[in-house]
């Protein structure tokens, strides 16, 4: 498992140009609901979401009230059963079946994709049939009471296109004008009796009504929709910046290698998984021979450039998924390998001092070369008792590299096998 390479300050450049997206965004919904105003549409962006959210809702809504409509349906069928006698003639009975037929494709259609793709237009279209229905109906019933409770009955229709159905204010227009005035129309133009003295106050009086509550409704969605938005826009933030410094509490600052912690849990999770498996669990500790003259006379600057080489160099030695590349502290670095014996170890050490060595840093302060060098100690373990724990892993590794210090550094020195160890 090696370290995310992307050094921290690209990382957090990038942090702040996320967070700077989100800003913007928030700004431009904080505007919005400062400005209020009477206009029904967003810029573009926000008003695609918006409609999406929105018709999401209003399916919930529209599946869950068919049953309210069947009920509200019903009693007004049975209220007209009441008030009619048996002899009464009239079409009522086959408009009251049309708007039986117009429920069951509401039922029918409550679950397909049409739906969910096209709800407005869809529940505009069977709004607008019920409205042509509802208008219709007093014009062809001759007994003047029931006519009077169908203009009533008109209302409730008006309610239901313009508040019961979740349609946009444009769409409820287009239901409730769109269906009930071209009936109206015909009427007064082929002379059909018209009462309008009960068409006024009924459906002309609630469907101006219904239109003022259904503007006010939209726009109350609207403003919750935003002060949603900010509180998903500040939700997404925090999780960003959660993931942001959960990485970085992980990540070693200069080099954008796994820090000391990250090294610290690995050896933990591998040490205990080699103790399970019992696998070898081996750890190449490496020290930057000379470093303080290296930085007395070059500067800190030349030597932080010297450590993110040396961090560019154990990142590409990590090769498999469970393999870590780490800064164990100043100019010291791991590789943590585990499933490798100390032969294969070994090997891995001598590959990076070549490495470090090809790199040709000169080094014009070395007591050993004239480039940057290194002194490695590497350590093998397959973990037998539960008292042995990872840190004896790292000492045994650090004692090496003192050692390969004391012979004359640059060079790389395996860890004695002392009787506990099984590699
Ligand atoms: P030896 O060969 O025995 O390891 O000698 P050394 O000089 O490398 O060891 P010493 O422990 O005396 O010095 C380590 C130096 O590493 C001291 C410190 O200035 C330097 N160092 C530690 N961290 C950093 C860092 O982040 N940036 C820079 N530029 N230097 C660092
Ligand atoms: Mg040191
Ligand atoms: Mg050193």
């Amino acid at each position: 498992m090696d370290a995310d390479p992307t050094p921290i300050a690209e990382h957090t450049l990038a942090l702040q140009e996320h967070s700077a997206g989100h800003t913007a965004r928030a700004r431009q919904v904080q505007q919005l609901l400062r400005a209020g105003g009477l206009r029904l549409r967003f810029p573009a962006v926000l008003e695609s979401e918006f409609r999406a959210h929105h018709d999401d809702a209003a399916l919930r809504i529209f599946r869950a009230s068919l049953t309210w409509l069947a009920l509200l349906y019903l009693a007004m069928a049975v209220s007209a059963l009441t008030v009619l006698s048996g002899s009464h003639t009239g079409v009522w009975p086959l408009i009251f079946a049309g708007f039986a037929v117009i429920m069951v494709m509401a039922w029918g259609l409550a679950s397909t994709p049409l739906m969910r793709r096209r709800y407005q237009r869809t529940v505009t279209t069977l709004a607008a049939l019920m409205m042509i229905l509802a208008t219709i109906n007093p014009m062809l019933e001759p007994d003047e009471a029931f006519r009077t409770l169908l203009h009533i009955g008109t209302v409730f229709v008006v309610v239901v296109v313009y508040l019961g159905l979740s349609l946009r204010l444009p769409y409820a227009l287009l239901a409730g004008w769109g269906g009930g005035l071209p009936p109206l129309g015909l009427a007064a133009w082929f002379g059909a009796p018209l009462d309008w003295t009960l068409v006024v106050p009924t459906y002309v009086g609630a469907s101006l009504l219904c239109m003022v509550l259904c503007f006010r409704d939209e726009r109350q969605r609207r403003r919750m929709f935003l002060q949603g938005e900010l509180l998903r826009e500040d939700q997404r933030r925090i999780e960003t910046l959660a993931r942001e410094l959960s990485r970085q509490a992980l990540v070693d600052g200069l080099t954008g290698l796994a820090n000391r912690r990250q090294f610290d849990q690995a050896l933990k999770r591998e040490w205990a998984r080699a103790q399970r498996e019992q696998q070898p669990l081996a750890l190449v500790f490496a020290d930057i021979d000379y470093f303080k003259p290296y930085n007395d006379l070059l500067g800190h600057q030349e030597g932080d450039d010297c450590l993110r080489v040396m961090a560019g160099i154990f990142r590409s030695q990590a090769r498999r998924a469970t393999d870590l590349a780490a800064r164990y502290g100043g100019e010291e670095f791991v590789l943590l390998l585990p499933g490798v014996d100390m032969n294969g170890a070994v090997q891995r050490a001598e590959q990076l001092a070549e490495a470090v060595r090809l790199c040709q840093l000169p080094h014009p302060r070395s007591g050993c070369a004239s480039v940057v060098t290194l002194s490695i100690g590497v350590s093998v373990m397959i973990p037998q008792a539960d008292d042995e724990s990872p840190e004896e892993l790292v000492r045994r590794a650090d004692a090496a590299m003192y050692r390969a210090k004391a012979e004359g550094r640059n060079r790389v020195v395996q860890a004695d096998q002392e009787p506990m160890a099984g590699a």
